[in-house]
C-alpha cells in the first residue's frame, strides 16, 4: 500500500498561505489552511482593508512559477513611475526604471487574495475559515483552533505546521516561549489611513492611470495607486502625535482644512474624504525580526510572520512570495527532510529579509521628503545614465530590489557603494552633459564587480 501522504497545516490564508499551499500540494502533500477571518469571497470585507499592493519582479516570478501570472495580468495596472504633486499642484513625473518595461504593478490586495485562494482550492488545498489558531504544541505539531462562529475549540494534528499568519503570528507567539528565541518589533511613530479617489464618468481614471501618485510633504505624505475600475486606493501616512498628526485631526473641518492646505489638488478628487477618514481605522506599521524561524522539522514561520517590514519599498509580499519560491526550490532539491529544509531556508533568507527590512525604513524618508528635492531627482537621472552606460556594473538600488531578483543583502551593500560614487560624481555638476565619464568609469570599475542579471 502506498504511504499516506503527509498532511501539512498552514495557519493563515492571507497572501503567502495559499501560494505556498499550492506549491506544496503539487509536491503531493495534503495541505490544509486554517484562517481566522471569514471567507472574503462570501462576506464583504470591513472598510479600510482594501489597500493596493505593488507587485514587482520577485512576486511576478513566484506567480509565474505557479502558473498564475498570465491571468493576473488582467487585474493589474502597470505604474511607470512616480507622479509627484506639489503644494502648488504642479506635477513632476519620475520614471521608476530605465525603460517602459521596468514598471511596478498595482493590484488590489483583496483581488489578489481571492485569486490565490481560488487557485489553491482548485489544486486540492482545503481552506477552513473562521478558525483562529490559539496556539500549538511545537513538539507534536498539534494546532489548537477556536471556531469564531460556534465558539468550539478543537485540535488538529499534522506532520508539519507553517505559520503564514502575518505580523502578529500566533505560531511565532508560541516560539516566543522557547529559550533563547530572538525577537524584536519596531513600531514607526507613523500611522496610515486608507482613503479613496472614485472613478470618473464611465470608469475612467481622473488622474494619470499608469503612475503611483505621491504628495510628498517632508514629514508625511499621501499616495494613490490605480485600480482597474478607475478608482485609486490612497494611503495617508502621518505621525500619530505632534504637529500635523492624526492626534490633531478629530473633526470633519480639521481634516478638510488639513487636506485643503496640504494636498489642495487631491481634495476635489475625494468627495468622501472626511467620511472615509473617520470610518476607516488608523493602521500601525511594524518591523519584526526574529530567529530561529523554525522548531526542528515541525514548525516554520514564513512571510510577515517571520519578517514583517514597513511598506515603503513595496516589497512585503514580493519578499514573502520569494520565501515561497525559495522553500519550494529547497523541497525540489532535498525532498521532505523538513529539519534540513527549514534550517537551509532560514540561512538563505534571513540575511536578505533583514536587509529589505532596513531598506524599507530608509525608503520612507526618500518617498515622503527627498522625491520633492530637485537635486535628488537630478541624481536619479544620473543613476539611470550610469546604468545605461554600465548595465552590468551600475544598477540603481531601486532597480536591483524591484526589477531584478538580486539578493536584497547584495542590493543593500552595492547600493551603499553606489550612493558614495553618485555623491562624488554629482557634487559639482547640474547637468548630465557635465558628468565626468572617465572618473565614473574609474570609480565604478574599482568598486563594483559585474552582476549576473537574468535576461
Ligand atoms: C499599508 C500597507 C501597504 C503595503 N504595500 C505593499 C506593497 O506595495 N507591496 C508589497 O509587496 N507589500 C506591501 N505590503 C505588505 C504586504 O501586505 C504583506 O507583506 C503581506 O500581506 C504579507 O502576507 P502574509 O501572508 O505573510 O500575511 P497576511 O497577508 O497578513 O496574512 C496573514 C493571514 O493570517 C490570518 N491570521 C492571523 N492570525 C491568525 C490566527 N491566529 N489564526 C488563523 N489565521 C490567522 C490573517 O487573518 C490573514 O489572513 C503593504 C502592507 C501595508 C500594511
Amino acid at each position: 500500500m502506498p504511504a499516506k501522504p503527509q498532511t501539512i497545516t498552514l495557519v493563515g490564508a492571507g497572501l503567502n498561505g495559499p501560494l505556498l499551499a499550492m506549491g506544496l500540494r503539487r509536491h503531493g502533500f495534503t495541505v490544509e489552511i486554517y484562517e481566522r477571518r471569514s471567507d472574503m469571497r462570501r462576506v464583504r470585507m470591513s472598510a479600510g482593508r482594501s489597500i493596493n499592493l505593488a507587485l514587482s519582479a520577485r512576486g511576478i516570478h513566484a506567480l509565474t512559477d505557479a502558473g498564475l501570472w498570465g491571468n493576473m495580468r488582467k487585474i493589474i495596472t502597470p505604474m511607470k513611475g512616480r507622479m509627484m504633486h506639489s503644494v502648488a499642484s504642479e506635477l513632476t513625473f519620475q520614471p521608476y526604471g530605465k525603460n517602459e518595461a521596468e514598471v511596478i504593478n498595482s493590484i488590489s490586495r483583496a483581488e489578489l487574495n481571492i485569486a490565490l485562494m481560488n487557485a489553491a482550492e482548485a489544486e486540492g488545498v482545503r481552506i477552513f475559515f473562521q478558525q483562529r489558531c490559539t496556539g500549538m504544541d511545537l513538539k507534536t505539531g498539534f494546532v489548537h483552533l477556536h471556531d469564531e462562529q460556534t465558539g468550539e475549540e478543537r485540535t488538529v494534528e499534522s506532520a508539519v505546521v507553517i505559520g503564514c499568519d502575518g505580523s502578529a503570528s500566533a505560531i511565532r507567539n508560541e516560539m516566543l516561549k522557547l529559550n533563547r528565541f530572538k525577537f524584536s518589533q519596531q513600531y514607526l511613530d507613523y500611522g496610515y489611513k486608507e482613503l479613496t479617489i472614485p472613478a470618473g464618468p464611465n470608469g475612467t481614471h481622473v488622474i494619470e492611470e499608469n503612475a503611483l501618485h505621491i504628495w510628498p510633504r517632508g514629514n508625511y505624505m499621501l499616495i494613490a495607486l490605480p485600480n482597474i475600475d478607475g478608482t485609486f486606493a490612497c494611503i495617508l501616512f502621518l505621525p500619530f502625535e505632534g504637529n500635523d498628526s492624526f492626534a490633531q485631526l478629530n473633526k470633519h473641518n480639521e481634516v478638510l482644512g488639513f487636506f485643503q492646505s496640504r494636498f489642495p489638488d487631491a481634495v476635489p478628487l475625494m468627495p468622501q474624504l472626511t467620511d472615509n477618514f473617520f470610518s476607516n481605522p488608523t493602521g500601525a506599521m511594524v518591523t519584526v525580526k526574529c530567529s530561529p524561524w523554525h522548531v526542528e522539522g515541525k514548525a516554520l514561520l514564513l512571510g510577515d510572520a517571520a519578517h514583517a517590514i514597513v511598506p515603503f519599498f513595496g516589497q512585503g509580499i514580493n519578499c514573502g512570495f520569494e520565501d515561497c519560491t525559495c522553500l519550494l526550490e529547497l523541497l525540489d532539491r532535498h525532498g521532505a527532510d523538513w529539519a534540513r529544509l527549514f534550517r537551509e531556508f532560514e540561512q538563505a533568507r534571513k540575511v536578505n529579509t533583514d536587509a529589505i527590512a532596513d531598506m524599507a525604513v530608509e525608503n520612507f524618508v526618500e518617498m515622503r521628503d527627498r522625491v520633492a528635492d530637485p537635486k535628488f531627482l537630478f541624481r536619479k537621472r544620473v543613476e539611470l545614465a550610469l546604468e545605461e552606460r554600465f548595465p552590468h556594473l551600475f544598477v540603481p538600488k531601486y532597480a536591483m530590489v524591484t526589477f531584478h531578483r538580486i539578493p536584497y543583502a547584495t542590493a543593500m551593500k552595492r547600493g551603499t557603494v553606489q550612493e558614495r560614487i553618485l555623491a562624488e560624481l554629482c557634487a559639482s555638476i547640474e547637468r548630465i552633459d557635465e558628468l565626468d565619464w572617465g572618473k565614473a568609469e574609474r570609480m565604478i570599475g574599482a568598486d563594483l564587480t559585474p552582476l549576473e542579471l537574468a535576461a
